[in-house]
């Protein structure tokens, strides 16, 4: 088995009376896209800071490469490539310049910068705006700055805090696409996100966080089987009888029906044909009916099974 990058154990970090990491444990190995999902506040910024040794903690241990952090660990700290929450550049530099200047921390060798500055502009897709300041670039071209600047001394680990907010469609696709391929070309790499859909896409593990604490951990095919939901159909039909309400819910693998706006969302525990025996109801009891879908669980759904809170809404509040 792959070795651990980073190893988080038992961590608390409080700011006062606020616990943001609550005996956080996580497991990061060699290899991985771990994604880090959780709801603005849920302490995944927290908890990157006390990975990198930014920030001091209350209780426990953070590992990385099997070395206790430490905040001078230098030797450590050079194989972590960061791209902060919050975009940091030098304005009075164009963009070739930031980058030179962040790989120029890492490698001496200017041959080899040269080289390496220049495949994270590839990479990035900045080649046509090497010589811009940041401030002429697009929100999503800045966070592209950000990244080329985190990556460009090639790091094993690669650490990315919500490289994606409010980051353009196309921008996001060639981030996200840009994070599976330094992945191949062999970083580990930690990303947190509060989009599911982003750490689905991307992520080989994932942990989810709520209130600074892993409420579940695994692939994303693991996660959905820790819940009771393994089907959710929606039937488009209005004004069903409290009754028949009853009835559906008493069919059999069905545990529970909601009426949201003209539309039944039945959830069904595993089991095959869900779909067969409630349209079978309908068509018995004469129940009009539009269109008709099924969707297997979500991120969210577990997330919702689990906290009793909805993943999205939780995180769109805050944003
Ligand atoms: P996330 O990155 O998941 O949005 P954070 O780690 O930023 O979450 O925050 C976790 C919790 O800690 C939140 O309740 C936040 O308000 C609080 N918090 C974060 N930074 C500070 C700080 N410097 N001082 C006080 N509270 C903070
Ligand atoms: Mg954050």
């Amino acid at each position: 088995m792959a070795g651990k990058v980073v190893e988080i154990e038992n961590l608390v970090k409080r700011y006062r009376d606020l616990v943001a990491l609550d005996h956080l444990n996580l497991a990061v190995g060699e290899g991985e896209i771990f994604g880090l999902l959780g709801p603005n506040g849920s302490g995944k910024t927290t908890a990157i800071n006390c990975i990198l040794a930014l920030l001091r903690f209350d209780k426990g241990s953070v590992k990385v490469f099997g070395r206790q952090m430490q905040p001078n660990l230098y030797e450590i700290k050079k194989q972590i490539g960061v791209v902060l929450q919050n975009v940091a550049v030098f304005e009075e530099l164009t963009v070739q310049e930031n980058i030179e200047y962040f790989c120029s921390l890492y490698v001496q060798d200017k041959r080899l910068r040269k080289q390496y500055v220049e495949e994270a502009i590839v990479f990035s897709g900045l080649v046509d705006f090497r010589k811009f300041y940041p401030k002429k670039l697009s929100g999503g071209l800045l966070r592209r700055l950000n990244i080329a600047c985190g990556i460009a001394h090639k790091p094993k680990l690669i650490i990315l805090d919500e490289p994606t907010v409010a980051v353009d469609p196309q921008s996001r696709n060639r981030i996200l696409e840009g994070i599976k391929e330094l992945n191949r070309q062999g970083a580990t790499v930690i990303y947190t996100s509060h989009y599911m859909e982003e750490v689905e896409q991307i992520c080989s593990q994932i942990a989810i966080l709520d209130k600074g604490r892993c409420i579940a951990a695994g692939t994303k095919e693991e996660l959905k089987c820790m819940i009771k939901m393994g089907e959710k159909i929606h039937v488009e039909a209005a004004g069903l009888k409290p009754s028949q309400l009853e009835e559906i819910r008493s069919l059999r693998h069905v545990y529970q029906v909601e009426e949201k706006e003209g539309m039944l969302e039945i959830r069904c525990s595993g089991g095959k044909h869900n779909l067969v025996h409630i349209l079978e109801y309908f068509a018995k009891q004469d129940i009009p009916f539009g269109r008709v879908y099924s969707e297997l669980p979500t991120l969210n759904d577990v997330f919702l099974e689990i906290t009793g809170k909805e993943l999205r809404d939780s995180a769109a509040l805050q944003a």
